[in-house]
């Protein structure tokens, strides 16, 4: 049966407000035996609430009750009745939706609900019960209705959460921010072993600990619990429909497609181990995210690029550079290396030829003003400063450097299709990063093809010697780099309308502490019909 199949299985009524109405029990298909909710003791929904992937009438709702969030085994093997409401108001007067979904232990009781019939650009409010339990109340927003004439739009963007690297209090500031859709990028989670200068920070244990990896389905699902703990991500969650895809850190770093970069042994899996190993992680994934994708259990793929239209204002194309990707070309570890590694990589790619014909084609027919490449890496060069010794650049072959022709292929088809105002957005590295992408990054008078905002981590660290370095270095190794900012933590908002996208680095003063104040530390803009940022 399709996991994404939440159609309703009861008009029964959701009684707001009431704790006494016992679960709704139903007759379900007769083989399906729903638990009662006498089984389910504890409050269920210690990991929040989220919703996502909106479009004009649909929006996903997503939950999964555990009994110990840290531990993927202690729920009852049975599937549970989980009782979901929407309406348009906060308290839920009024018109409500309402319905009942199973949530199956295969799928670590989670529930993906894609509810339909909805009005577009329009808030919800959403929560869910199983028995005696009502979670948190989650908001979240429809897109506009397509190809309406809208005017403003505002965007989050957030990625590389290192749990172990500190506290999250970009994710509160987020929460308070006024957005239409939150998008992350990628490191949702990290695989590494315990090791955190805060003591209520530390990994869970993976069942091989030792090796900086995630093995088991139940290492994934405690990882991914592990992090959905923690109330700023909850908050943010339960504010804003998000868009997610994933990065390398979901499985482990720096992979590419089937082949287990890690250079260590024993670390370094075979293809048919890994592919085991990633089949796994995307389905803690699954089942962790507001995601609209058809994921079948035991399937060795998950299709997560996609694409979502905000009126004709605003194109999102969200990719994949990780699970069709070739390897990166003489990377070593960190995915460092020559940049003329990456120049002669001809056959390379990060997208595969499928969704490279698709992105060309979703870009081509685009009706809108905007047509936004929301992807995980970094697109623009980025040469590191040399060592003594060093008779070359280097670069990291784990970002579009590694693939230059494959770069190339794109910036070309971008000015030869004249897509309307191409904006890259990007994350991975930790600093913020906001270039003008050129078709030649070697001609610093070449055309300027697309604007790229990279976003910096909300915890992830970038070490402060790169930092200082790259800060001096930039003007004249990276001119079309217009400001880089590798010492604050935060995430982006963005501000579209008809005329211009504002993009401005919301930055935390620390990560040491669950609050912060939040600050704009750099803001700057694109104008429709010219390429590249500018401060604003
Ligand atoms: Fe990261
Ligand atoms: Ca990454």
């Amino acid at each position: 049966m399709s996991v994404a199949d939440a159609a309703p299985i009861s008009r029964r009524a959701f009684l707001a407000g009431s704790a006494a109405t016992g679960v709704v029990l139903l007759a379900g298909p007769a083989d399906v035996r729903l638990a009662h909710g006498a089984v389910v003791r504890r409050y269920p929904f210690a990991l929040g609430v989220a919703s996502g992937d909106p479009l004009p009438h649909r929006v996903v709702l997503w939950t999964r009750l555990v009994r110990d969030p840290l531990d993927a085994g202690s729920m009852p093997r049975r599937p549970v009745a989980v009782e979901w409401e929407l309406s348009r108001h906060p308290r839920f007067r009024g018109a409500r939706r309402h319905g009942v979904v199973r949530a199956l232990p295969r799928l670590a009781h989670s529930v993906h609900v894609d509810v339909g019939g909805l009005r577009p650009a329009t808030d919800y409010w959403y929560r869910f019960r199983v028995g005696r339990h009502v979670s948190e109340t989650g908001r979240t927003r429809t897109a506009p209705e397509h190809g309406a004439s809208i005017q403003h739009l505002r965007l989050g963007v957030a990625n590389c959460q290192d749990w172990q690297s500190g506290y999250w209090p970009a994710y509160t500031a987020l929460a308070d921010e006024d957005l239409d859709v939150v998008l992350h990028l990628g490191d949702y989670i990290y695989e590494s072993d315990p090791a955190s200068a805060y003591r209520d920070r530390l990994h869970t244990k993976p069942h091989r600990s030792g090796l900086n990896q995630l093995f088991t389905l139940a290492d994934y699902r405690n990882r991914h619990a592990l992090y959905k703990t923690d109330p700023a991500l909850q908050a943010a969650h339960a504010a804003f429909p998000w868009v997610v895809t994933w990065d390398d850190h979901e499985v482990e770093s720096n992979y590419a497609n089937r082949v287990d970069a890690d250079p260590h042994r024993p670390r370094r899996q075979g293809p048919v181990r890994f592919a085991r190993e990633r089949a796994r992680a995307y389905q803690a994934y699954y089942e962790h995210m507001p995601i609209r994708v058809p994921y079948r259990v035991g399937s060795p793929n998950l299709r997560i690029y996609r694409r979502f239209d905000f009126g004709n204002l605003l194109r999102l194309n969200v990719l994949d550079t990780r699970q069709y990707r070739t390897p990166q070309p003489d990377g070593r570890g960190g995915g460092y290396g020559a940049e003329d590694a990456g120049r002669a990589n001809t056959h390379g790619t990060l997208m595969g030829s499928g969704q490279e014909r698709w992105l060309h084609a979703g870009l081509r027919s685009s009706p809108a003003r905007w047509n936004v490449i929301a992807q995980q890496v970094m697109m623009s060069r980025l040469r590191f400063p040399t060592e003594p010794g060093q008779t070359q650049y280097v670069t990291n072959l784990d970002q579009w450097d590694g693939y230059a022709p494959a770069r190339d292929r794109l910036l070309h088809f971008l000015a030869s299709a004249r897509v309307a105002n191409p904006v890259v957005l990007a994350g991975d590295l930790h600093a913020s990063c906001f270039s003008d992408v050129r078709l030649n990054f070697d001609d610093p008078t070449s055309q300027i093809v697309a604007s790229e905002y990279l976003a910096t981590s909300i915890s992830s660290g970038f070490a402060p010697g790169d930092d200082a370095a790259l800060k001096a270095a930039n003007p004249t190794l990276n001119p079309h780099i217009r400001h880089f900012d590798g010492a604050r933590r935060g995430y982006l908002r963005i501000d579209v309308n008809r005329q211009r996208v504002q993009v401005e680095q919301r930055s935390v003063d620390t990560i040491a502490t669950r609050s912060s104040p939040v600050r704009t530390t750099a803001a700057f803009v694109t104008a429709a019909g010219s390429p590249g940022v500018v401060p604003a």
